[in-house]
C-alpha cells in the first residue's frame, strides 16, 4: 500500500475562475479514489502545522502575519492569493502533511502528498501561489528532531525552486537541485546548489536526457537521508505557465526515472504535487495523479 497523505483542507475553495486551480486538490483525492489508488479511509490526514514548526524555515514575523489573515498587501499580491484564513489553514496542513509524507518515507520507504512543492516561499515572505515551504519546512523539523541528517531536493516543477535554494544557500546539509524552463517565473534566479535550465519547448527526450545526467550523481556524491521530489506537471505541452513540451508519456518516465534511482539507492522518496495550471481540473488532476500511479509500481 502506498501512503498517501491528503486532507480535505488543501482545498481553500477558491472561485473556479481565480488564476490558480484550487480544485485539483479535491480532484485529485478523487481520482486516486477512483483509480484504486486509495481507499476512502487510507488517506493519512495532517493537522495543521504549529507556528513553531514553520518558523523553522520562516521568518517568525511573517508566519505570525500569515496565522492572522494580516500579510501586508504587497506580499498578499506576490502570493497572488487573498491571505484569508482558509488559506492559512491550506498552507499549514499542506506543510504537515509533507512532513507527514516524510516521516511514512522512512518507515516505508516511499510515500506522497496530495499537496505540497510551495517552492517560491522564501524565508521573509511568500510567493508565486507559495505561502509556506512545505518542503523547507519538513526538512527543518527533520533536522531538528535528530531523524535526518542530510537532505536532497529534486526539484521537476517547471519553475526555479528559488525559494528553496534561498532557505537552503548556507546550508552544506541539504542539496537542492532544479530543473526548470530558463526563461519562465521567477525572473530573477536563486542559486540552487544545482541548477538544470532548460530551453523553451523542451521535449521529452531532451527533457529525460537532462534528468538522467544529473539525478544519479547528485544521490552518489552527496547521499542523502531522504529525498524530497517535486513533480510538477507544469513541465506538460499543454501547461498554461509552463513553457516546456512533455507530453503524459514524458511526465511518467520522468517520475519513474527519479523514483527508481532514489529507491534503488535505498533512500526514503517523499513525493510532493508541485505545479500544474491547466485549466481542466478533471484532466490537470489526472495529470498530478501520475506521480501516485507511479509510485504505487515502487511499494
Ligand atoms: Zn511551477
Amino acid at each position: 500500500m502506498l501512503p498517501i497523505v491528503h486532507n480535505p483542507r488543501y482545498n481553500a475553495e477558491f472561485p473556479a475562475d481565480h488564476r490558480f486551480p484550487m480544485g485539483k486538490f479535491q480532484r485529485l483525492a478523487e481520482v486516486l479514489m477512483e483509480e484504486g489508488l486509495a481507499g476512502p479511509g487510507t488517506f493519512h490526514v495532517p493537522a495543521e502545522a504549529p507556528a513553531s514548526w514553520i518558523a523553522l524555515a520562516h521568518d517568525r514575523t511573517y508566519v505570525d502575519q500569515v496565522f492572522s489573515s494580516a500579510v501586508p498587501t504587497a506580499i498578499a499580491r506576490e502570493i497572488g492569493f487573498a491571505m484569508t484564513p482558509p488559506v492559512a489553514t491550506r498552507a499549514r496542513c499542506a506543510s504537515a502533511g509533507t512532513l507527514m509524507t516524510a516521516r511514512l518515507a522512512m518507515e516505508h520507504g516511499i510515500a506522497c502528498n496530495t499537496a505540497g512543492g510551495s517552492h517560491h516561499a522564501r524565508f521573509a515572505q511568500g510567493a508565486g501561489f507559495c505561502v509556506f515551504n512545505d518542503v523547507a519546512v519538513a526538512i527543518r523539523v527533520l533536522m531538528a528532531d535528530g531523524a535526518i541528517e542530510r537532505a536532497l531536493v529534486v526539484d521537476c516543477d517547471v519553475h526555479q525552486g528559488d525559494g528553496t535554494a534561498a532557505i537552503f544557500a548556507n546550508d552544506p546539509a541539504v542539496f537542492t537541485l532544479s530543473l526548470h524552463a530558463e526563461k519562465n517565473y521567477p525572473v530573477r534566479k536563486v542559486p540552487s546548489s544545482l541548477d538544470v535550465p532548460l530551453f523553451d519547448e523542451c521535449d521529452d527526450a531532451a527533457y529525460l536526457e537532462a534528468v538522467r545526467a544529473v539525478v544519479g550523481p547528485a544521490m552518489a556524491n552527496f547521499r542523502p537521508d531522504i529525498v524530497f521530489y517535486n513533480a510538477g506537471v507544469d513541465p506538460h505541452r499543454d501547461d498554461r505557465l509552463g513553457r516546456l513540451a512533455l507530453s503524459d508519456e514524458g511526465l511518467v518516465e520522468r517520475d519513474r526515472f527519479v523514483i527508481d534511482a532514489v529507491r534503488e539507492a535505498g533512500i526514503p522518496l517523499a513525493g510532493v504535487l508541485g505545479g500544474g495550471y491547466q485549466r481542466d481540473i478533471d484532466s490537470l488532476a489526472r495529470r498530478h495523479a501520475t506521480l501516485h500511479r507511479v509510485a504505487w509500481e515502487f511499494v
